[in-house]
């Protein structure tokens, strides 16, 4: 196993605006490593760069100690599990892991221990003398890690693997590969789109955005503390509201009303006019079920648009106004995250007890340690 460290690097095709801008990822030795980002971001660029199926532009690819700008995909030792598993259909899984070993002709009675123990590892005994057709979509993708444990690679790379399966299978693999990636304890650098995923997965996540690395951080961290807009409007479900504001004293004003919040948030973001903030549905609350007495936030009245009951939680829908100063700063965000077009209602995320109704007014109470304040120029994360 190896460390993976990515310094400064470039991929440009043509004389085209960089695929990778300037990108610089260590990954430790035994990490799970996430690439994520929405279509065109240069995720998988960056992987087969690792990997050798792609040349560098500039910067330095290294493998341990080891610099492999300039190796064959064969001699940097990685195994990509790509998305169809790549498996031979006529051969059994006995002979689909022991392939890479016959390739470099090792002895039988070496190649068979070697492929049993992986077999045993990966729980895969009893199907040795099985094709890949009459295989489930979590056992195939197990022989595919096979072949890569037996050649002892020091680094899996996965490039999208799941994008194929149902929601359900996905669930399952996503666990399987967690499993295993711990047990192994081999460095991973794993591609996907899917925040989800990333969030599950990942040791550390490397969020990029048009070939640029926005934030590496643990998956808590970037939940907790994204470091600007599109970070913070990637990672979470439903999507965190944005919606204008302006810091007065130790509250924001806010479309619906003032907000308390914490005095280090409001001295970090004093003086910056008019800005972005930042809420996910799931920090507020309905006043009217939830006690927030002792904790820094405020409660507003409103109507509420539209509401969905969805048994453990309940979803409220708030239509609200976007000044011209910071339209076409949202709009360009939402373009940014494939989202489609401009939101102008806060999507509230409360218990499912809650009785809130359709065109009716609510008392909602929201987490004032929970807001964050965006520069709109910028997009930085001011709190
Ligand atoms: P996706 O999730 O859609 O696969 P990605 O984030 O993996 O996207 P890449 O495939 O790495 O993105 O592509 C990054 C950028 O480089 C894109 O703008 C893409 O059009 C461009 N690109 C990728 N491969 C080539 C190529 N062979 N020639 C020219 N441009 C390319």
């Amino acid at each position: 196993m190896a460390a993976i460290t990515m310094n400064h690097i470039v991929k440009k095709y043509g004389d085209g605006f960089p695929a990778v801008n300037d990108i610089s990822i260590d990954v430790a030795d035994g990490e799970f490593m996430i690439l994520v980002g929405p279509s065109g971001c240069g995720k998988s660029t960056l992987l087969r760069m690792i990997v050798g199926l792609e040349d560098i532009t500039s910067g330095d690819m290294m493998i341990g100690d080891r610099r492999v700008n300039d190796l064959a995909p064969r001699d940097r030792n990685l195994a990509m599990v790509f998305q169809n598993y790549a498996l031979y259909p006529h051969l059994t899984v006995y002979e689909n892991i022991a392939f890479p070993l016959r390739l470099a002709k090792v002895p039988d009675d070496e190649l068979d221990k070697l492929v049993r123990d992986a077999a045993s590892t990966l729980e895969l005994d009893e199907h040795l003398d099985r094709k890949p057709g009459n295989l489930s979509g979590g056992q195939r993708q197990r022989v595919a890690m096979g072949r890569a444990i037996v050649r002892q690679s020091d680094a899996f790379l996965f490039d999208e693997p799941l994008s194929n399966l149902d929601a359900k299978l996905r669930g399952q693999m996503r666990t399987e590969i967690a499993r295993l990636q711990k047990r192994l304890g081999i460095t991973t650098v794993y591609v996907t789109h899917d925040q989800t995923e990333a969030m599950t997965l990942g040791d550390r996540v490397a969020v990029l955005k048009r070939g640029v690395l926005q934030q590496l951080a643990t998956p808590r961290e970037l939940y907790e503390n994204p470091g600007n807009l599109f970070v913070a409007g990637f990672i979470g479900s439903p999507p965190m509201n944005f919606l204008p504001a302006t810091v007065k004293g130790s509250t924001v004003e806010l479309p619906f009303g003032s907000v308390e919040i914490p005095a280090e948030k409001a001295e970090a973001a004093a003086g910056h006019g008019l800005l972005i903030a930042g809420i996910r549905p799931e920090h507020f609350e309905d006043a009217s079920v939830a006690s927030s007495s002792g904790r820094t936030g405020s409660t507003f009245s409103t109507k509420v648009d539209a509401v969905e009951w969805l048994g453990n939680e309940t979803y409220a829908y708030i239509p609200f106004e976007a000044p011209d100063e910071v339209r076409a700063q949202l709009q360009q965000l939402e373009k940014d995250l494939d989202g489609e077009g401009l939101r102008t209602q806060l999507v509230v995320s409360l218990d499912g007890s809650s009785r809130i109704a359709e065109g009716q007014d609510a008392e909602i109470w929201v987490d004032g340690r929970r807001i964050h304040l965006f520069d709109p120029s910028t997009g930085e994360n001011l709190t």
